[in-house]
Order: C-alpha cells, then structure tokens, then sequence
C-alpha cells in the first residue's frame, strides 16, 4: 500500500477548511462537497500513478478555482477580426438591432407565439413569418424551422422517403462541420440517384435516371467550391422544365440564399431566392443566418401544396424554430421588406463598408500598436458557404513577420495575447508568419475596445 494515500485528507477534513467554510456562504454545501469528492478521486488516481501527495491548500486552492472557472461564462462575445464576414466557428451574423429587440421582448414575457387573438384559438408559429417570406420571395407558403441542414432532411423526409431524388454527382457536396449533402439524404430516407460526373452533367443524364420511384430533381448550390475549367451543368430553368414534362418536383438548396444582388458590392453573382421562386422550384432552402444575415433558422419557400406536407409531417415538430429565432428571423426579414437591409444588417454594412473608412480604422488600429504593425492591403472574405473564391478588397493590420524562425513564436504569443484579451477576446487570423486583423469584419462600435486590446499588447 502506497503511505502517500494516507495523508490524503478525508472530505470533512477538507469542508471544515476556512477557506471552503468561506466558499459556503456563495455556494451550496452539496456542490462544494461533490467537487471535493471528484477532486479525492482524481488525486488517488494520481498517487495510484506514482504521484505524491498534495498539501491541503493546494487541494483547496484547486478547488475555489474550479468554482470560479464554472461560474464564469463558457460562451462569450468575442471581436471578429479574421476578415471572414459569416465564421461559422464564431457564430456566423451579428443581429441587427430590430433583430436583437425582437427576440429579446419575446424572451422576457409570453407571447401569441401560437395563440390568435382575435379568435381566442390555437394558432401557428409560422403565421407570424410566412406572409413576410411570401411578400420577399414571391412564393406561395413558407415555414422556417432550426436550421438548413434540419429543412433540407425534412423536406425529404417528408417528400422523398422510400423514393428516389436525382442529383448532380457535382452537388453532392459536403458543406463543411461534417454535413454532407449525402448522409442527410441517406437520414431521410430518401435514395440518392447521382447523375452525371464531377466536373459535367447534362440535362440528359438527369432525364435517364427518372424512374415511376423518382420524387425529386434536386440542385444544391456549391457553397465552398469551384467546379472551373471543362464544366457542364444543367440550370434550373432546365430542371423545372424537365420536372414539368415528368411531374415532378425540383428542389434546390441554396445554402447561404440571398435577398440581395451581391454582384452591386463587387462580388460574383450569390443565387437569389426570389429568383429560384420565379424559376419554379417547388421548394427552395436557405440558412438564416448566411447571408440573410439573422439569426440560426432554416427557410423552405414555395409551392402551397408540398409545403403544406412538410408542416404536416411529425418531423417538423422535431426541428421547429424556437420563439426568439422566430422573432429575430422576422425583424430580419422586414429590413428586406422595407429596403433598409443594407443600412440596418450589420453584415451588409460590413460587406458596403467602403475601402476608405476600413483605411481609416486600420490606421487608428496601427497606430495603437506603436510602429509594431504596418497597414496593407489585403481581401475579406464572405464565408459561411456563399461565394466561394469572391472576395472584397480591404486594408489589413499586419503584425511582426520580420525575421525567420524566432519570429514564428513572437506571432503566435501576440495572437494568444489578444485571444485572451481581458474585457472581449480578438481572434485575428495568421498567414505566412504574420498576424493580420481586418476592421471589415469588426463591428465599429467595438472599434474602443480592439484599440485598448492593441495597446494593451505594446505595453505587457
Ligand atoms: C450551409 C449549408 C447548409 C446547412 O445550413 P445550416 O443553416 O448551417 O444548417 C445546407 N446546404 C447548403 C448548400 C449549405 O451551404
């Protein structure tokens, strides 16, 4: 028997400790005494290793910090200074502030969110965001639910299920965190028929793969790739005419979806939603917080008749919206509505920001930093799976770069510096040994704060 066990003190031994009698006035005696328990176990793992022993405060220090990094938020706001406008690691859009008013009312109070109140009868979620989408799109219904991976499974899930849906062996893509367009189909059900080749597909090939098990032709936009040099796809208009001669549905996944017309800021052409409305898709899907620029939904737009069996189908109940999305999606929506979106959605100001105020603000940022950085010029990039290889100019902070080897090192403690700012983390991004930060994807009003996290990083 190891002796080190021995002097392991006994739980009551540690909760009559001063310093955890002093913990217990915060926080319940039943936390302190199972954090104390956890941390015995794990200390007798240790000895079993060949550790030694621990002092009494050294367990006792352990565990007060243990409770301090419980209590303080895991999840927090952090700057965006990457250049990446939509991160999907640092939560894609900021909110507009109609967004964030919105959900916040419908947070703090009940609401009508399925009450009608002229009636007095149950209502719908979706009566509350459908006439907007209708308006926006111009298609016939609507419902939005979690997410777009979730409206994609349930719109063939509840359309295709035991059937069959052809689509381009190009769009068989995988959209990134693991969602492939495949797998989901496979979810739902639904057989996937690919038609075509990598780089080529006809309308031919799609109209020889229909079969009586055939449900759907399915297009699914290319989020985070380019197909170029020997391509070949087919249209939609191609598609819609194909399903009309076989009666058949097409349903196209944008991803991103835009209300917008991307190519006005310089950027190549993102799908519009109206557009593939117009086209005739049956139904389309798109994320809500891509380049709608609200909060995480997914938006299917389109005919009455098939959208009416996806509201049916129990799975719909599964991946619903929750209240606050609803309201924030909805306040989205209006700014579209209202022809305010680019002066009231944080994304589009970023993605309108001109060359000359990013200029301005890198200067201001530079400056912070002493002589330690220089202003360059350098790309943003949208992100988030929309317009891949569509980048918009901008003028980057760079920092340090100078000298081989050492300098390696030097980059990456200053972006763990700023990572670990105090008041708000600032996540830059590193390229050839040199740490850069764009102000096109930082908010202005956190301008104040990257300024005294820059200047912070001079004087430490
Ligand atoms: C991003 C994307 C999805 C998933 O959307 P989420 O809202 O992130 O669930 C699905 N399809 C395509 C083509 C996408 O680009």
């Amino acid at each position: 028997m190891n002796s080190q066990f021995r002097h392991l003190p006994s739980v009551d031994r540690l909760i009559s400790e001063r310093r955890i009698k002093q913990l217990e006035r915060v926080y319940p005696h039943q936390l302190l005494v199972n954090l104390i328990r956890q941390r015995l176990e794990r200390e007798r793992r240790a000895i079993a290793a060949g550790n030694p022993c621990p002092a009494i405060d050294e367990i006792v220090a352990s565990i007060s910090a243990q409770l301090r990094e419980l209590e303080s938020p895991s999840l927090r706001p952090v700057i965006n200074a990457t250049g990446v406008i939509l991160h999907t690691n640092l939560g894609r859009a900021p909110l507009s502030r109609e967004a964030m008013t919105a959900m916040d009312n419908i947070a703090r109070s009940y609401s009508n969110l399925e009450f009608e109140l002229d009636s007095g009868h149950r209502g719908s979620r979706q009566s509350h965001i459908e006439p907007i989408l209708c308006q926006l799109s111009g298609a016939e219904a609507a419902l939005v639910v979690n997410n777009n991976a979730a409206a994609v499974l349930l719109g063939l899930t509840a359309l295709a299920r035991r059937k069959e849906v052809i689509v381009s062996r190009g769009q068989a893509v995988e959209i990134g965190g693991g969602f492939r367009i495949p797998d989901v189909m496979r979810q739902s059900g639904a057989k996937l028929v690919e038609v075509g080749t990598t780089n080529c597909t006809y309308g031919a090939d799609y109209e020889q793969a229909i079969t009586p098990r055939t449900a759907a032709l399915l297009r699914v936009h290319a989020s985070n790739f380019q197909v170029t040099g020997f391509t070949q796809s087919v249209t939609l208009e191609e598609m819609v005419t194909l399903g009309r001669q076989y009666n058949l549905p097409v349903f196209d996944d944008l991803g991103s979806g835009c209300f917008l017309d991307t190519t006005i800021f310089g950027l190549d052409p993102e799908p519009m939603v109206p557009q593939s409305v117009a086209i005739g898709a049956g139904l389309v899907f798109f994320s809500g917080d891509k380049l709608v620029g609200g909060p995480q939904a997914g938006i299917i737009v389109g005919k009455e008749q098939l959208i009416a069996k996806l509201k049916r189908h129990p799975l719909a109940r599964a991946v619903r919206i929750s209240k606050t999305e609803l309201a924030g999606v909805a306040a989205t929506l209006l700014h579209y509505l209202k022809g305010e979106a680019v002066e009231k959605i944080p994304l589009w100001q970023m993605i309108s920001a001109s060359l000359e105020e990013i200029e301005r603000r890198a200067r201001l940022w530079a400056e912070a930093l002493d002589g330690l950085a220089q202003v360059i010029d350098g790309e943003s990039m949208i992100g988030g799976g929309s317009l891949p290889g569509s980048t918009l100019p901008t003028r980057l902070v760079a920092i340090g770069g100078e000298g081989k080897g050492k300098g390696k090192n030097v980059v990456q403690v200053l972006a763990g510096k700023l990572r670990t700012n105090e008041k708000v983390p600032i996540i830059g991004r590193i390229s050839e040994n040199v740490l850069l930060l764009d102000p096109r994807s930082v908010l202005p009003e956190d301008d104040q704060v990257v300024l005294a996290g820059l200047r912070n990083l001079v004087t430490t």
